[in-house]
């Protein structure tokens, strides 16, 4: 499954990322941590180049565009507004662990 970003004509194929990879790389996108992502992209086995590409479209906030901010919804969503694509792993388990850890740094 090859997706095609309408705003920068990224090419990437999500198909071949194994799901534990696709939960760390989206909570590390949600985190504000690229890098992370790309880092966790090129364990579940991507070449350098398509991590890279694949991390930056990756949302940085549930529910909306990774680029101008807009509604992008579903797992692999278009933006309404500027047309980009915004890769969003299994949002709900995502804010979960995210509410975990919050849940954790707010402990006394
Ligand atoms: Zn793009
Ligand atoms: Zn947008």
């Amino acid at each position: 499954m090859q997706l095609v970003c309408k705003k920068c004509q990224s090419k990437v194929d999500p198909s071949q990322v194994p799901p534990w990879c696709r939960a760390k790389a989206a909570r590390s996108a949600l985190k504000g941590s690229l890098a992370q992502a790309m880092v966790a992209l090129k364990k579940g086995g991507l070449p350098m180049a398509e991590a890279k590409e694949l991390s930056h479209h990756l949302a940085r906030k549930a529910g909306a565009c990774q680029r101008c901010g807009g509604t992008a919804e579903g797992a692999y969503g278009e933006c309404e507004k500027c047309g980009a694509l915004t890769i969003q792993w299994s949002p709900s388990r995502v804010k979960a662990v995210i509410a975990m850890v919050l849940g954790d740094t707010n402990r006394p």
